[in-house]
This record gives structure tokens, C-alpha cells and sequence, in this order.
């Protein structure tokens, strides 16, 4: 039996029934409490980890804590303690949703010219990233401690012994971390001595460590025990110098300074919120593009009656059109709100939304996707790769945890420190400050600056302002449609978690649509099978074949890989949640009975 399947049974056998309705005064007037705590992530070990802090009595946020410290060890291609997050939460006692912005911030002393050659033209993407020039300062770790001052119930400490446990004692390497090891092991990731020592048996880069070595990591398990004493022992000190002694060496070394390191804040803010139909959204605002970027495609859909047509051609039609009008938007007015204006209320007002659906016609694809007038703001340049995981937890309180975390490409900068990946997030900022017309991007380098992302992180709640789900996935700029994808699939045409996220991934932007398709020409086959379950789960012939007969250009997808986490709120309470078959996780369900 694989690793993957022995611990599907055993969350299978803990999933358990709920109880009674809890009728206190603080549950009540939220409307969102359960019975039941869920846990869902792209990794078994790090879903294991969550559970059992919901079992020890621990909250979503300390739950969230053992995810991102587990997941950190066995998915370090994701995320991990070199990296950032966005998390948005809601609290069922006070009825408020929050963002946690832990997204990572240039050095004081970057400059435009951060990722552009002695000729003052961009780097190639792939040179940006493997270089010390990528690491922002991380802000994960420093936000979940601020979430953990808030919500949490356990001792800061004890969220993570999951972690330092598995790293001590050694984890079973899963195949997808393999693949990408192997991968990423044929171009800079050996070339950093720690990451080779690691990634590598014997340190041979010919052989990337295989699914089911058991690996283990000491460093990982000593820097765990320094953040488990202090929340920002990632920020100062031994562990701050050697992240920066790191990014300091060729090729093309950055600039982070100590006192970048230490002036690092994670900020705390409303959670950006509108409605849809009868549902309220929300996620996390700029610097991250997400939050309005799925709820413009969304708020766009609202007059076509998505329901009535369901996921057939006339559905798919309106989807892709309303990504591409809403990629446009987001691509050219998003940067960081505390350099660049981003006109947020007018990109997800009513009317104007209204006014961009207008433009969507019945039976054929728009020729061209033009962003809406909203002020000056240069031609978007900003280039992103997929990594990253998301996850979602809900407690027996209701407090409910849906976070994405990224250290950007897979394995980040490609460097190592102290049992972790670094960073290259500032490779999501523009390479170009100003595009062909002189105008400056909204997404430019500047100093302090946290550079734009993607990520959608969201909480959704019902008619009642009950708690519906949440929902969010990794994946680059296609995080947007993703996550699209999943609330349509939910509000519109009532799919189960599971359902919604096995639907076929569509992402249209700049007009073109990759979209997953069940056949591909057989020479692809071997292909579909290493990339992902796109024969199983793609968008089928017919309905591919009547797209394209309106007009849209369809690149047919050998699988998009989605990561999407979903819990669900079912009418009667329960929890029902959903884990992406693109990926690795499953879903654990923790009745309430099994907290002391
Ligand atoms: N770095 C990207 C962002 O922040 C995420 C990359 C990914 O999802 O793989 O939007």
C-alpha cells in the first residue's frame, strides 16, 4: 500500500459524525459554528499535523501553524519558512473576516533596475530567479505569528512539535516532490551546496533523491526549535545573517540587509470583500491580485444565468470571457497599495462590472480584451511560474483559516539555508518598470515595495451570512481562474467540494485558453500522464470543438496543476470538504468528541 493510501484510510477511519448543535450565546449570533473541525492540504503529513493539533483542543490558526511547518519539510518545492502567505480568516465570535498580508518585501535598497542587465534590459526570467537578487524578506512565519497572538489556543511552542518530529525522525518523500527535485535538479538547484547535499543521494546530482527515500533534516528541526522560542527568529540573529550571507552570493548577489530583515511587519487589514448572486466573498486585497481578480470574473457572470446553462459550451463561453476581461483589468491596475493608487472600488463596482459584462456577446469571442479605462497605468510585464499551496481549516469553533503560501517558482531562488528553501518572490514584480509607451507598471521593482501576486485565498458565506466554504489553489496567475472555477462550480451548479475541484481547469487571459482536455493527440499521451489527470478530469471534445467554433483560441492543456483545498459547510452543520487530485492531499475530519 503507498504512503499516499495508508494515511487516506487512517483519515478515513478519524473522520467522524457530528454532535450536537452547540447553543451558546457567541456560536449562535455567528451563524457559522460546527461540530466539527476539517483540515485539507496538498500533503498528507502536513494534514496529519493539523488534525492533531485540532484534537489537542488547538485552534484553525494553531492548526495552520503545524500545516505550514509540516508542509514546509515535505513540500518544500511550495512553501515554507523562507517564503509568504496570505491568510484570510473569519471569526465567528465577532462576525469579522481578516486578512493577514505575510507577502515578502524588497530590500531598501532595490532598485528598477533589480532584474534588468548591465544594458539595462530584463534578465532572463529563469536567471532572475536562481539568483540572490529574487529573496524578498520572508514573511510567512513573522505573520502567522501575528495570527497566532490573535487565535491562538496552544502555546506558540507546541504547534511545532508535528514538525520537528518528522524532521528528526525522517519523512517518506512524496512522488511529487520527487519529480520536481528531478526536475529542477537538471538546471541550478545542485549548484547551491546545501540544497545539493539534500536534494541528492550522496550529494551526486545524477541521482535526485527518489519517491519513497526517507529524508531527514536536522537543520530544519534546529531552525524550527529557534521560531518555536521566537516568532521572528527568522528576522534577527544567527538565522537573519545566514539568509542574508546566502543571498549575498553569485551569481548576481542582492541587497538584504539585517535591518531589511528586522523592520519586516506583517500587516493585518479587512478582508476585500463583494457579493455574488446571493454570497458574500472574501479574500485577501493588494498587494495580491487574487482577491479582486476573482471577484471581477465573478461579479461579470452575474446577469448570464450560469446555473440555467450549466458547464456546457454557453457556460464555458461566458467563463472564458469574463477571465479575459478580468485579467486585463487586474494585469495593468494592481501593485502594491502603499506605492501605487489601485482603483479597487471601481474594479469591483456594480456598474462598472455591469458595463465590461455588456461587452460579452452571446455566441462569439470578443476579438480583443482591452483593459477598462481607469487611469494611466503602463502595459503589465510581470511573468509568473507556478508553485506554491493552499490550505484550509476549520475548527470546532468556527473559526475558519484559508491560506495560500508560496515560496514562487518550485524550490524558490534555488538556495538553501538552515534546512529551508529561500524565497524569489521579487521575481513577481515586473522585470520592466515602464512599459513601450513610457508609462511606469503599477507592479514595478521599488525599494520596500511587496511585489504583486496572485494568490485568492478565500471565505465564502451564504444567503444567511452563514459560513458556505472556502476555497483557493497555487498556481501562478491561473490561481485566479482556478479558484473561479471552484465557486462557480459550488454557487452556480451546486457541485459537491470534490466536484467542483475536479472540474476541468480553464484559464483564458491575454486570448488565448489552455484548457485541460480529455484528448490530445496521441503522441501527448505519455505526456497527460506525467503532468497530471487531465484525461480523467478534461473538458471533453464536443464542448471544446463548439468553443472554438465561436471564435476562442484554445491551446488543449496536458493538465493544469490546480491545488485547490475546499471545506464546505452542508445545510445540517456537517463538514465536507475536498482535496485536488492535480495534487497530493487529502481531508481529514475531526469530530469535536476528540477534543479534551
Ligand atoms: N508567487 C505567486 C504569487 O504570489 C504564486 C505562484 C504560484 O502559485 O505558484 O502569486
Amino acid at each position: 500500500m503507498t504512503l499516499r493510501l495508508l494515511l487516506l484510510t487512517s483519515a478515513l477511519i478519524v473522520a467522524g459524525c457530528g454532535t450536537a448543535a452547540d447553543t451558546s450565546p457567541d456560536t449562535v449570533q455567528a451563524q457559522t459554528a460546527v461540530s466539527q473541525g476539517m483540515v485539507t492540504a496538498a500533503n498528507p503529513y502536513a494534514v496529519e499535523a493539523g488534525a492533531d493539533i485540532l484534537r489537542a483542543g488547538g485552534s484553525a490558526v494553531d492548526a495552520a501553524v503545524a500545516v505550514q511547518a509540516v508542509l514546509g519539510l515535505v513540500e518544500p518545492q511550495s512553501s515554507g519558512l523562507g517564503g509568504g502567505a496570505f491568510m484570510v480568516l473569519h471569526d465567528p465570535k465577532t462576525d469579522k473576516t481578516w486578512t493577514y498580508d505575510g507577502r515578502e518585501t524588497a530590500p531598501a535598497a532595490a532598485t528598477s533596475a533589480l532584474f534588468l542587465d548591465e544594458s539595462g534590459q530584463p534578465l532572463r526570467y529563469f536567471d532572475g530567479i536562481a539568483s540572490g537578487r529574487s529573496t524578498g524578506v520572508p514573511g510567512a512565519v513573522a505573520m502567522l505569528g501575528m495570527a497566532h497572538a490573535d487565535y491562538g489556543k496552544l502555546d506558540w511552542s507546541e504547534t511545532f512539535n508535528p514538525a520537528i518530529a518528522l524532521a528528526e525522525d525522517g519523512f517518506v518523500v512524496s512522488p511529487r516532490m520527487a519529480d520536481l527535485v528531478a526536475r529542477m535538479g537538471r538546471f541550478v538547484l545542485p549548484r547551491d551546496d546545501n540544497a545539493r547535499a539534500y536534494f541528492f543521494v550522496d550529494g551526486d546530482p545524477e541521482r535526485p533523491i527518489p519517491a519513497g527515500f526517507k529524508r531527514d533534516n536536522p537543520a530544519y528541526a534546529d531552525t524550527l526549535r529557534a521560531i518555536a522560542a521566537d516568532p521572528r527568529a527568522l528576522l534577527t540573529g544567527p538565522i537573519a545573517q545566514a539568509i542574508i550571507d546566502k543571498t549575498r552570493e553569485a551569481p548576481l548577489p542582492g541587497t538584504l540587509t539585517l535591518d531589511d530583515m528586522a523592520n519586516y511587519q506583517p500587516i493585518k487589514k479587512p478582508a476585500l470583500c463583494s457579493t455574488y448572486r446571493n454570497h458574500r466573498l472574501c479574500s485577501a486585497p493588494p498587494p495580491s491580485s487574487g482577491g479582486v481578480g476573482v471577484q471581477a470574473i465573478l461579479g461579470m457572470l452575474e446577469p448570464f444565468d450560469m446555473a440555467r446553462v450549466g458547464p456546457g459550451v454557453e457556460g464555458w463561453h461566458y467563463f472564458i470571457e469574463a477571465s479575459q476581461l478580468a485579467y486585463a483589468d487586474r494585469d495593468r491596475y494592481v501593485g502594491d497599495p502603499a506605492f501605487v493608487t489601485v482603483p479597487i472600488d471601481t474594479m469591483l463596482d456594480k456598474g462598472y462590472l455591469a458595463g465590461r459584462s455588456g461587452l460579452i456577446k452571446p455566441m462569439a469571442a470578443l476579438a480583443n480584451y482591452p483593459a477598462g479605462n481607469l487611469g494611466v497605468a503602463g502595459t503589465d510585464a510581470t511573468a509568473e511560474v507556478p508553485g506554491t499551496s493552499h490550505f484550509t481549516i476549520v475548527d470546532a469553533d468556527g473559526l475558519i483559516v484559508s491560506m495560500t503560501t508560496t515560496v514562487e517558482a518550485p524550490f524558490g531562488s534555488q538556495r538553501m539555508v538552515r534546512g529551508f528553501m529561500l524565497n524569489n518572490e521579487l521575481t513577481d514584480f515586473s522585470f520592466r518598470p515602464t512599459d513601450d509607451a513610457g508609462n511606469p507598471i503599477a507592479n514595478r521593482v521599488q525599494p520596500g515595495k511587496r511585489p504583486r501576486s496572485s494568490m485568492a485565498p478565500h471565505i465564502v458565506f451564504g444567503p444567511n451570512g452563514d459560513f458556505a466554504f472556502a476555497t483557493g489553489s497555487p498556481g501562478g496567475n491561473a490561481i485566479l481562474a482556478y479558484t473561479a472555477k471552484s465557486i462557480v462550480g459550488m454557487i452556480d451548479w451546486n457541485l459537491s467540494a470534490q466536484d467542483a475541484i475536479n472540474l476541468p481547469n480553464v484559464i483564458a487571459r491575454n486570448g488565448t485558453v489552455r484548457m485541460e482536455a480529455r484528448d490530445l493527440p496521441e503522441e501527448d499521451t505519455d505526456e497527460v500522464q506525467r503532468a497530471g489527470p487531465a484525461q480523467e478530469f478534461g473538458m471533453q471534445s464536443d464542448i471544446i470543438e463548439g468553443l472554438e467554433s465561436m471564435g476562442h483560441d484554445i491551446v488543449r492543456s496536458r493538465g493544469e496543476i490546480s491545488g485547490l483545498h475546499i471545506i464546505h459547510r452542508l445545510p445540517d452543520g456537517t463538514l465536507d470538504g475536498g482535496a485536488d487530485p492535480r495534487r497530493e492531499g487529502i481531508v481529514i475530519r475531526v469530530d469535536n468528541a476528540d477534543a479534551p
